[in-house]
């Protein structure tokens, strides 16, 4: 049997000639690929405005920026996600803190971020960054009114969940991303991933200024648009002495401005176009997982050496399968000898040797702590074949018997 990896890219031929097109066409990056992909984006999750960037990374990077995260800034997470997810406070000079998950999700949890909001000074907080872990959407209308009673912002991290959703209290699907309740929300098209096109990451929004801003600040902080000018016409036309024409509208073509410190975290048109051709195939994609985890729970179901996510998991999106048990190193290792990689997801952040020189030790959180020394994390992607499924079900019987 051929080796099972925990997650996997599909490419179809049709993604092939999706690329292959863009690389014989004019634009290679800063195309009409890159827009074509956000509108598609965009609706797919519901979302007014969607950003294409880089990476999730750099839209999480960005998030915080648009959001004026200063040094001294304090911002909530969950230790039970990719070091992105907090990173992205640090990179804009903010401290990280952590806040537990609940025991029987996986999430953050948000009676424990409300004690931290309620123990501290007004606004000591600036944000929330809740992850959709493992494809199970967070409670985002519940986060926003705790949000709103201690004026935080939220940026949903939705890596694990596009086309996840809850059901709000009007009985609504809402959809991971959405940013119905978030201020932003970002998303990952790293390989493993839903949606694969290398690299490449989005965010979503509603908020039509933040969205101006994100789409300065992914090239460069620099500005086109004479409307946006800082009335400077001497330097536009490379002048030393005052020009004595001030009107706006007379810059000559050439000029642009940079008005604040921005990046190039620009997404390619090649890697827009395979995102493109990979989202028309999202909602099949989507099912396959769920049929997938609907085969494991079966399977596991009334096993005592097992513990799966639980509650109400209609709108999961499954980007992983985790469970929890006793002899997580011995399951681990039976199996990867089985060539099943599995894998562990997460070491918690807030134990990293990074996060430790803040404070941060052993016994901290819990719960996360606890969940860490049990999961592991099957195989789950669109092309694993009901047969790698049974082998894989097989070998995990194996180490209980
Ligand atoms: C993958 C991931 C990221 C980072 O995305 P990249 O595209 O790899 O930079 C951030 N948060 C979560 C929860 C992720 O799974």
């Amino acid at each position: 049997m051929k080796s099972i990896p925990y997650g996997r890219q599909h490419i179809t031929q049709a993604d092939i000639d999706a690329v292959v097109e863009v690389l014989r066409a004019d634009y290679l990056t800063q195309g009409p690929k890159i827009a074509e992909f956000e509108q598609a984006f965009a609706n797919y999750i519901g979302s007014r405005y969607a950003v294409a960037v880089a990476n999730g990374t750099a839209a999480l990077h960005l998030c915080t920026l648009a959001l004026g995260v200063q040094p001294g800034n304090k911002v909530i997470t969950t230790p039970i996600t990719f070091a992105a997810s907090a990173n992205c406070v640090r990179y804009a000079g903010g401290d990280v803190v952590f806040a537990d998950i609940e025991p029987e999700t996986y999430l953050l949890d948000i009676k424990k971020v409300e004690e931290l909001l309620n123990n501290a000074p007004e606004g000591t907080y600036k944000g929330i960054i809740p992850v959709d872990f493992a494809g199970r959407s967070v409670d985002l209308e519940a986060f926003r009114k705790l949000a709103d009673k201690y004026n935080c912002w939220i940026i949903e991290d939705a890596c694990h969940a596009p086309g996840g959703y809850f059901i709000d209290s009007n009985e609504k699907k809402q959809f991971c991303g959405n940013s119905q309740f978030a201020d932003l929300a970002i998303f990952s098209f790293h390989p493993v991933k839903h949606i694969a096109a290398g690299e490449g990451g989005m965010i979503t929004t509603n908020d039509e200024k933040l969205y101006q801003k994100l789409l300065t600040l992914r090239t460069h902080g620099i500005l086109k648009d004479v409307e946006l000018f800082q009335n400077s016409p001497q330097v536009a036309y490379g002048n030393n002495h005052e020009a004595e024409n001030t009107n706006t509208a007379t810059y000559p073509g050439w000029y642009y401005e940079m008005q604040e410190l921005g990046f190039n975290y620009r997404l390619t048109d090649f890697q827009a176009a395979l995102g493109n051709e990979q989202l028309k195939r999202a909602d099949e994609g989507l099912k396959r997982r769920r049929e997938i985890a609907q085969t494991y729970d079966e399977a596991f179901k009334g096993k005592s050496f097992i513990k799966g996510q639980s509650g109400v998991v209609d709108g999961h999106a499954y980007h992983l399968y985790v469970i929890e048990v006793n002899n997580r190193k011995e399951l681990y290792e039976h199996l990867r000898a089985n060539n099943i990689f599995v894998q562990i997801h997460y070491v918690p952040v807030h134990l990293m040797p990074y996060y430790r020189q803040f404070g941060w030790k052993n016994g901290d959180l819990p719960a996360a702590e606890r969940y860490y020394n049990r999961c592991i994390s099957l195989p789950m992607y669109p092309t694993l074949t009901d047969e790698e499924q049974q082998y894989v079900i097989q070998k995990i019987n194996e180490c209980y018997e």
